[in-house]
């Protein structure tokens, strides 16, 4: 079997962050990645003059400058030989990786109970939210996204796909005053921003729910490459298209949350999960109150096994995952779906950046048969909507959990004591 081939066939897991380039290319600095010790002391980079880290959970980690060839080399060997994606942040200096670990909450977050009890009682707002799900139109916007030449983050096309995310979303907001949608750059994005589409909490604004997803895409041996071919229809452009589901359904009839509701989609998570780690940074120093957050990277394969969703295990607040398995559990499996956990490992996915920062995060993905069965054309010119079979019928069940997310993590705002009913006011 080919080099080639066999890299295709690997796959990745979930997440995914990097690369698997090969070459060098220029516009890209060197980078300091943090990345676990276990997985660089394998690779082939273990070389390479590293200094021993730890965060505050005591995993091993290693802090390496890299230029961008080695940093392909990283996430060849991450791809390739561990299966699964990410591996590593990224930072421009060593002082901004120091100062990043010197502030590490993962401890915290993991183990941290909730700042607000979680209920299962809106059901009034959920169920009917279900039924709603279109794959015609999830499959549409993953249709769009993946029609881009890339949306990699130092790309004009990386640029205008986070733009068409940005007006898609402001047209879903239908003009409402308490609905907002922003631009977020960060230092090391490169031209690509994240979007992030927000719902003002009616009676408790300052309590805020995150979900999120990884806007950008890239191609396994093409990096830096602003024309590189990587549609990215599974990898993350249905995580996108999810939200956007999520957000239609939640803004058709008008719902108002009682939190803060964001929707975001993440720039550069492939390069080191860059958008949403500035982005947890920025909620940290304002001192936010991130209730909790969902990350949907990867909700569109599934190789038929009997697995409809797969919870990350680790790097995820535990607290919030019970309760994510009694949404699913409620909601989900009485539709016939069924779940299953996986351990990703550092830095899988944006959840890590939210849990780095000390919120509660917890992270969904398509499963596979197995822990070794992943979709096998991740960061490839085949991560199209014809290659997961050309529908979008994998992903109902990710909207269908993140609606439940929403609904009973925000809640409803209490409804006006008038209510409308077939035109004529009615007591409710
Ligand atoms: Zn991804």
């Amino acid at each position: 079997m080919s080099a080639s081939a066999r890299t295709a066939l690997l796959g990745l897991v979930l997440a995914c962050a990097l690369a698997s380039p090969s070459g060098s290319q220029a516009g890209e600095p060197p980078l300091f990645a943090l990345t676990a010790a276990d997985t660089f002391l394998a690779s082939p980079l273990h070389h390479l003059p590293s200094e021993d880290a730890i965060d505050s959970l005591g995993t091993r980690l290693k802090l390496v400058q890299l230029d961008a060839a080695q940093r392909a080399r990283l996430s060849d060997f991450v791809h390739e030989e561990e299966s699964r994606c990410g591996g590593y942040f990224s930072f421009s200096s060593r002082a901004e990786a120091l100062d990043f670990l010197a502030r590490d909450l993962s401890l915290q977050a993991i183990l941290a109970p909730p700042t607000l009890a979680y209920t299962l009682d809106n059901q009034a707002t959920v169920a009917p939210w279900l039924a709603q799900v279109s794959e015609p139109v999830i499959r549409a916007t993953i249709a769009h996204l993946s029609s881009y030449q890339n949306r990699y983050y130092q790309s004009t096309h990386g640029l205008n796909a986070a733009l068409w995310i940005r007006d898609t979303w402001l047209a879903l907001g239908n003009g409402r005053s308490d609905v907002h949608v922003e631009l977020f750059n960060c230092s090391n994005c490169s031209t690509q921003p994240s979007v992030i589409l927000t719902i003002d909490g009616a009676e408790l604004p300052e309590e805020i729910v995150v979900l999120g997803g990884h806007l950008d895409s890239i191609r396994s041996g093409a990096y830096g490459n602003p024309e590189q071919f990587a549609p990215g229809a599974d990898d993350d452009a249905s995580g996108i298209a999810t939200l956007t589901e999520v957000i239609r359904i939640a803004l058709a009839q008008g719902w108002k949350p009682r939190r803060t509701v964001k929707f975001m989609g993440y720039a550069a998570e492939e390069v080191g999960l860059r958008g949403s780690a500035a982005i947890a940074a920025s909620h940290s120093s304002a001192g936010a109150q991130v209730v909790g957050v969902l990350q949907l990277d990867m909700t569109n394969y599934r190789s038929g096994v009997p697995h409809h969703v797969q919870f990350l295990t680790d790097f995820v607040n535990g607290p919030l995952r019970g309760f994510s398995y009694q949404l699913f559990d409620s909601y989900l499996a009485p539709l016939g779906l069924v779940r299953k956990d996986l351990a990703c490992g550092y830095a899988c996915s944006d959840h890590a950046s939210w849990t780095s920062h000390g919120f509660p995060a917890v992270m969904a993905s398509e499963a596979g048969d197995t822990d070794d069965d992943f979709f096998p054309y991740l960061h490839s010119a085949n991560d199209t909507l014809a290659y997961v079979g050309g529908t979008a019928d994998s992903s109902i069940p990710f909207a269908q959990f993140a609606l439940a997310f929403l609904g009973e993590l925000a809640k409803t705002s209490a409804p006006p004591n008038d209510v409308f009913i077939n035109g004529f006011e009615s007591d409710p």
